[in-house]
């Protein structure tokens, strides 16, 4: 799986092309931007309850236990049913959620592991096998070729 920072600087600037959000928008930034990383607060919540165990084993390699039901299938659903509600006031927001957030979860399940259909059934899927060490350069690449992108975006609209 990808850090959040990862996360919120490459699922937002998707979110924001694909929606043709223009810079002076900072509304809809924000909202890009939350939506891309508001899914790995979950994390956090099993990090607080799990504390014991993560600081024995480390959270290498383990934190793909600390996520909810809503990392899986289950968060793409919810997403869109979200994103149907805002359609009724903001057709530009919906999109910029559901984008933001679907590439979140599809970085997750395409580098860690996902148990789709969660909490109904407990089958894992991985598509890869990377070590923590691959992990942590494709995290950095994300990193550098998001942040390329934000300052193309950026600079594009001055
Ligand atoms: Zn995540």
């Amino acid at each position: 799986m990808a850090s959040t920072a990862a996360h919120a600087t490459s699922a937002s600037i998707i979110a924001l092309t694909a929606a043709q959000v223009s810079p002076d928008q900072t509304g809809y930034i924000a909202a890009a931007l939350i939506a891309a990383s508001v899914l790995d607060l979950d994390h956090l919540i099993y990090v607080l309850r799990d504390w014991q165990m993560y600081r024995r084993e480390g959270f290498a390699g383990n934190l793909h236990n600390a996520r909810s039901s809503f990392h899986e299938l289950l968060g793409l659903l919810t997403a869109g049913v979200v994103a149907g509600g805002l359609s009724f006031f903001d057709a530009r927001l919906a999109s910029v959620v559901l984008i933001a957030f679907t590439v979140h979860l599809l970085e997750d399940w395409f580098l860690g592991r996902t148990i789709p259909f969660a909490p109904l059934d407990q089958t894992l899927v991985q598509y890869f096998s990377l070590t923590q060490k691959q992990k942590v350069l494709i995290d950095i690449l994300i990193l550098a070729i998001s942040g390329g992108a934000w300052i193309l975006y950026l600079s594009a609209g001055s």
